[in-house]
């Protein structure tokens, strides 16, 4: 087999997760990542005859793929390694996805296994001169109809350790190494080398195949778009203290007892320019061996609109900083606390039964101004006096009226998600309430500078203010 260079350097740079290209190519002189096999896990009364008539193959071929001496003795439990159905001609392209965008643990060595191609290919179909520049919501072609997208879904890729053995990662993956020697076309005298990637299959209740950096088991992220709430969800192998940065801040981090179980969930400002963010994460296990990552995450376009609106001389107090900064201020300091207690889960009601006049989001420029303000929160069409519900429990933080809001209140929902209301007619619920979702907070009105009845609603992510109506639609870890 031939060395490459780059295989003796154990790979410990930020990116390590993306760096198995050049690791790797070299194995496209023949020996091809496998192709359109599962694994069989043999059941109770099964024969090698059986499992060859399901999989439409014969026993020679399974015996010899499985290194089976003897036909006749299979035991319950045992895992094959099996060919898939082959496809007929013309409908190869049924169910071969033609697309996919890239998730965290994806790696060219770990989509050329998942869908049965190398690395080569993929990377010549996706322009792709240096995997580092692979970025989190990539999309990436795979080859049409001639893809077999039937390769190893499930399982982990392993990255071989400095004097580890294939009986040392069989024992460790609870399964044999004959099998992982045959997964990965290794012959007897091949010897592993540091940082080799291994695919370790599993059956089909194992873990989606990722390609993940230890001590990280998954790590997934909801898409990132300006002006709406992300989720992060990173599972680690042992109790791990997690610290990330993303567009330059500092992500709260909300882990489990175990340690192991982390969440976090971001606000992206909505006028944050559509663009690659580097994601970067230190991971200190309970050990004290600290590790660094970074990944290049894509922040696609919120598709807002903009307007221009004319205020009416009487509210020209909206534009005056001594009036509006202040009050902006005071809001800032009671959004900017965190609360460790969670009060919110599941959806979201909505806190009124009237039509949305107003998105979030919409650029403004008022006057003729530049278009340089938002519209910082959903408006709804109520009719005066119509009521206004909590959408979820959380701890009433500010009962007051304010100068520009009006009568105004802010429900801390705890780890940083806050929800606002403006312009109410009535308050129906004093700051230290604990209120749950679906209660009565306050009537609409048209308090502080509004041009009329409504609600406008404001939710604030650790501070910054994203779409509201998507917590309606869709809930968080
Ligand atoms: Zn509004």
């Amino acid at each position: 087999m031939r060395i490459h260079p780059l295989r003796l350097v154990p790979i410990l740079a930020l990116c390590a997760a993306l760096s198995s290209f050049s690791l790797t190519y070299a194995q496209d002189s023949g020996d091809k990542p496998p192709t359109g096999m599962t694994i069989h896990v043999v059941q109770r009364g099964e024969t090698l005859f059986r499992i060859a008539q399901r999989y439409g193959t014969t026993v020679e071929d399974l015996a010899q793929l499985n290194g089976i001496q003897n036909p006749a003795v299979l035991a319950v439990g045992q895992r094959l390694l099996v060919p898939s159905a082959p496809i007929a001609p013309g409908e190869a392209s049924i169910g071969v996805p033609t697309s996919y965008t890239l998730q965290f643990g994806d790696t060219l060595f770990k989509l050329a296994v998942t869908f049965g191609t190398t690395e080569a290919a993929i990377a010549a179909r996706n322009y792709i001169t240096n995997p580092r520049q692979m970025y989190i919501g990539q999309r990436i072609a795979l080859q049409e109809g001639a893809e077999d997208a039937t390769g190893i879904k499930r399982g982990w890729i392993h990255r071989v350790a400095r004097g580890e053995t294939l009986y040392h990662i069989a024992a460790r993956y609870s399964t044999s190494a004959d099998l992982i020697r045959l997964v990965n076309r290794l012959r007897r005298a091949d010897m592993l080398y540091s940082g080799q990637p291994l695919v370790i299959p599993a059956d089909e209740t194992g873990l989606p195949l990722t390609d993940l950096p230890l001590p990280l088991a998954r790590f997934e992220m909801t898409p990132a778009e300006q002006g709406r709430t992300s989720a992060l969800r990173i599972v680690t192998l042992q109790p791990t203290r997690l610290e990330v940065r993303f567009m330059n801040k500092p992500l709260l981090i909300f882990s489990d007892e175990a340690q192991v179980t982390h969440t976090a969930l971001l606000g992206i400002d909505a006028l944050a320019e559509p663009s690659l963010y580097p994601l970067h994460l230190i991971a200190t296990t309970s050990d004290g061996e600290q590790r660094q990552f970074e990944w290049r995450v894509r922040v696609a376009d919120g598709g807002y609109r903009s307007e221009a609106i004319a205020l009416a001389a009487n509210q020209l107090d909206l534009l005056n900083p001594a009036i509006t900064q202040p009050e902006e201020q005071r809001v800032r300091q009671v959004v900017s606390a965190i609360t460790p207690q969670r009060y919110f889960s599941g959806l979201m009601g909505l806190p009124c039964a009237a039509p949305v006049t107003s998105p979030f989001g919409t650029r403004r420029s008022y006057n003729n101004g530049a278009l340089n303000t938002l519209h910082t929160g959903t408006d709804f069409a109520a009719l005066p006096g119509a009521a206004v519900y909590a959408p979820a429990a959380g701890v009433v933080v500010l009962a007051e009226t304010l100068a520009v809001r009006g009568n105004a209140v802010i429900i801390d929902h705890g780890w940083g998600i806050f929800t606002g209301y403006w312009h109410l007619e009535s308050l129906n619920v004093r700051a230290g309430a604990l209120v749950q979702a679906g209660e009565v907070i306050g009537t609409v009105g048209s308090s502080g500078r509004s041009t009329g009845p409504h609600l406008h609603w404001e939710l604030f992510v650790q501070g910054v203010q994203v779409d509201p109506l998507q917590w309606t639609k869709q809930s968080f870890p």
